[in-house]
């Protein structure tokens, strides 16, 4: 291709003490704007709801950082139909025109990036470092879109004496986002432009722990020029109204991601067909994961245990690319664990908005019932190796490792999505690679090792959809590491890659005999 590279957003450098000042003063100026109300956007308008719920800061859960409206399966039937109305007009307006929207939007991030990273931070608990990160994730999706549905709009020639032919793409309708809270506004507003750019219309159905930053994703877009009806805001229950927009017959794509057990769901429903309906409809689920990183006798210690650590406690390991099992070889077991339980007590463990924390508190109650659920079981078929104390007044959940972790047993094979770890030992380096493989997913995965052979054989035989070596296994950067898994991780294109936009396109070749 003769597209130049793609340069991503550059974060925020905390050490830098003017920066770092920004930060501070963005968290005070959203926290004095926390409590308010939003509502769902149908053709540009708020409509009111009989159902509210409150979303809170899960560091504070004292602490209502919106109060959200939720939309009634008639609203979400209006919404279907006004984004079916505004798509005959945006399918038809060039990539370019809907590019330059969307690098508009990237733009207005840039211009008030510190703000955005305080409304994740206070209202999923994600350490400023991580939120910033999210936000430079963000700007790229939508600059990265952009410019993709610029090089997939020329299409394809191929010419023959007698015989034109014409190779394009063209959009799909109205597309359903339906989002996890972990990545708020990344994920959310990532799967959105890359049906916009592509001609669609979107309805988001972000997830209810992190409405209030859906509609700050609603704002960005509107303010960036999309027209009434091209984005519609609609935060909903996902069982029910959600599960509702699955099935429309006038929806052609939903985009999802979150965990296995929904995203199953959404395929098989949107396999039937309904009355009315005229089209398959295409789903993309991205979802969980239960990632492990191997350690082999030649790895450098030092960086691996800094890798899983910071691969498994990032976030509260709430990450779909969060490590939950470190596979150690057997001659460095002992020395590695040693060292990262260390290196893990060292941890800040505290409320988001603190420049120093680490991590912070898990999304809700249930999350933090469910995790606690997990150690339970872990101990009584491992060993505790680590656990440390947490503070009050959140959802809080000690950061947790356990040793001598069978890799059959549940800790080691179902996704808890929390700070817990489960290290096991591997005699050689063919079992740790069985070990690594023996699970349903199939998303990210890593290995620390100097001895090429492991490394090749990796490259060859590690089966997860993003796969680290020599570094951590979270944080991939759009363009440079497209993103997404298979197996029971997903089905779909990655995420940030060449191949993502097909997905939201439909290909059409055309002949002409000359
Ligand atoms: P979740 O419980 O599956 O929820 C995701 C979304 O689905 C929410 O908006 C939810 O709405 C909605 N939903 C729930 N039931 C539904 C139904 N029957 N029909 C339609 N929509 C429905 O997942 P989560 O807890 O938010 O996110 C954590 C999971 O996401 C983890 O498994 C993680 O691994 C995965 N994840 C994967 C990736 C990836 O790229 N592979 C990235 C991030 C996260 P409500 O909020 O109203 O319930």
């Amino acid at each position: 291709t003769s597209f130049e590279g793609f340069t991503n957003a550059s974060d925020r450098d905390y050490a830098i003490e003017r920066q770092r000042t920004a930060a501070q003063t963005a968290l005070q100026t959203v926290r004095d704007r926390l409590g308010k109300t939003y509502l769902p956007i149908i053709d540009d308008r708020p409509v009111q709801t009989e159902e509210y719920i409150e979303s809170v800061n899960p560091a504070n859960s004292a602490q209502v950082v919106g109060k959200i409206g939720l939309a009634s399966i008639e609203q979400a039937d209006a919404a279907v139909k006004s984004a079916k109305n505004a798509w005959t007009t945006w399918k038809q307006l060039s990539a370019r025109h809907r590019g330059d929207i969307l690098r508009k939007a990237a733009d207005l991030m840039e211009a008030q990036r510190d703000e955005l990273t305080a409304w994740i931070t206070w209202e999923v608990a994600k350490p400023i470092r991580e939120g910033d990160a999210e936000v430079s994730e963000a700007i790229d999706f939508c600059r990265y879109y952009a410019r993709e549905m610029e090089r997939l709009e020329s299409g394809v020639q191929r010419n023959l004496p007698g015989e034109d032919n014409t190779y394009i793409y063209q959009p799909r309708g109205v597309v359903v986002v339906i989002s996890p809270w972990n990545f708020p506004l990344a994920i959310a507003l990532g799967m959105s432009v890359a049906a916009i750019a592509a001609g669609n219309t979107v309805i988001l159905k972000p997830a209810e722990q992190s409405s209030v930053i859906g509609a700050k994703i609603a704002e960005i877009l509107h303010a960036a020029g999309l027209p009434p009806g091209v984005f519609t805001y609609l935060p909903a229950k996902g069982s029910t109204v959600g599960a509702h927009l699955v099935k429309h017959p006038d929806v052609h794509l939903i985009a999802f991601t979150g965990s296995q057990q929904v995203g199953c769901q959404i395929v098989a429903e949107a396999a039937i067909l309904r009355p009315k309906q005229k089209h398959m409809k295409r789903v993309i689920a991205e979802m969980g994961g239960k990632n492990g990183i191997i350690i082999d006798e030649s790895a450098d210690l030092d960086q691996a245990v800094v890798g899983v650590m910071n691969s498994t406690f990032g976030f509260a390991g709430q990450k779909c690319s969060a490590c939950s099992r470190a596979i150690v070889l057997a001659p460095v077991y002992d020395n590695f664990l040693d060292r990262l339980v260390a290196a893990t007590r060292s941890l800040k463990v505290g409320a988001a908005h603190h420049a120093d924390t680490k991590l912070s508190a898990v999304i809700d109650a249930a999350a933090q019932a469910n995790i606690q659920r997990y150690i339970e079981i872990g101990k009584e078929s491992a060993k505790l190796a680590l656990s440390m104390p947490v503070p009050e007044g959140g959802y809080y959940v000690s950061p947790t490792i356990f040793s001598e972790v069978d890799p059959d047993s549940t800790i080691a094979q179902e996704e808890i999505f929390g700070p817990v770890l489960a290290v096991i030992k591997a005699e050689n380096f063919d079992e740790a690679l069985e070990i690594a493989n023996g699970t349903n997913f199939a998303l990210t995965g890593g290995l620390y090792s100097r001895t090429p052979s492991h490394i090749d054989r990796a490259y060859r035989e590690f089966e997860v959809g993003n796969l680290y070596i020599n570094r951590g296994i979270t944080g991939a950067l759009v363009d440079r590491h497209p993103f997404g898994g298979f197996k029971l991780s997903g089905v779909g294109s990655k995420a940030g890659g060449r191949d993502y936009l097909l997905q939201f396109l439909e290909p059409r070749s055309i002949t002409e005999n000359t």
